[in-house]
């Protein structure tokens, strides 16, 4: 494998960073997780903006510009000759000294990865997932915003031990005001009475491409679409309850503390949005080999 580090291709037991990146030492540093289908780059430019986003609001330069960094995408994943995968772009504060201060970090550090990735067995997707909430309260907006897409996922992290410890594979997080937020690594929705719903951005989440991608398909579909404050009473009474990700995509939440959503088999309206969301996975993007 070829790893993209700081303008070049290495190989992956060369690509090395120094044990003084703030990224390491402090989680200081922002990410973006991008798929490949079918030879083409999904939502691109959607996630290379929100790579700006978090960049800014954490006051880091990225140290490539728009064009440069899609083009450093791209020759990676040519590198690595893949035509379905998943990407992880990192930018770090790069390596400073042992105190906290960014401004003694001079160089951030870029790191592309192109890799493959699969996140929950494919039988989970005909099933449906079984999650809990868990006690680990998503981050306040106030401190690190769930809509930058830090490095430092230690409260997520958190939340998926609880997960663990449990037996299940996602979890909820409610926010400070006992909302529900999402889950460590997905959005999630609800669909009630031919409404799809899923929590505003304001409640503590991420603003998610796939979350996105399923308004618009609501859109087309002439689903009703709404982002409401959600609480766990809403999701126990739903007819259904699915997450979104980039890497998951969209899978069905059939219970939530051992409570059965619906029927408890993934419903129609999830179904008819997945089905419309592979078809444009496998219809858009940036093609890499043209
Ligand atoms: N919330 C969190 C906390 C995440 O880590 C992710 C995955 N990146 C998402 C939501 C989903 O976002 P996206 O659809 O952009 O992958």
């Amino acid at each position: 494998m070829l790893i993209y580090l700081n303008g070049k291709l290495v190989e992956e037991e060369e690509a090395k960073i120094s044990v003084f990146d703030h990224g390491l030492l402090y989680g200081d540093g922002i990410f973006e997780g991008i798929r490949i289908y079918n030879g083409r780059i999904f939502k691109f430019d959607e996630h290379i903006t929100r790579l700006y986003y978090s960049a800014k609001a954490i006051m880091l330069e990225v140290p490539l510009n728009f064009y440069d960094i899609k083009n450093a995408i791209i020759q990676t994943v040519r590198a690595n000759k893949l035509r379905e995968g998943y990407i992880r772009l990192v930018v770090t504060r790069g390596a400073g000294d042992l105190g906290l201060n960014p401004l003694k970090c001079k160089l951030p550090t870029l790191i592309i990865i192109a890799s493959k990735i699969t996140l929950y067995p494919e039988s989970l997707y005909e099933k449906g997932l079984d999650i809990i909430t868990v006690p680990t309260r998503r981050n306040l907006s106030e401190s690190v915003n769930p809509a930058i897409k830090s490095l430092n996922y230690l409260n997520n992290i958190l939340a998926k031990i609880e997960a663990n410890n449990a037996g299940v594979l996602e979890a909820v997080m409610l926010n400070q005001e006992g909302f529900v937020s999402e889950c460590t690594g997905d959005n999630i929705f609800i669909a009630k009475e031919d409404t799809v719903m899923t929590p505003p951005v304001s409640a503590g989440v991420l603003y998610g491409i796939t979350r996105e991608t399923i308004m618009d398909i609501c859109v087309k579909l002439e689903i009703e679409f709404k982002e409401v404050n959600l609480t766990r009473y809403d999701i126990f009474n739903a007819d259904e309850c699915f997450l979104s990700g980039t890497a998951a995509e969209i899978i069905s939440v059939v219970s939530l503390d051992r409570r059965v959503i619906g029927n408890g088999k993934p419903g129609e309206t999830t179904k008819n949005i997945a089905r419309e969301f592979r078809m444009l996975t496998h219809s858009e993007g940036v093609p890499i080999y043209e």
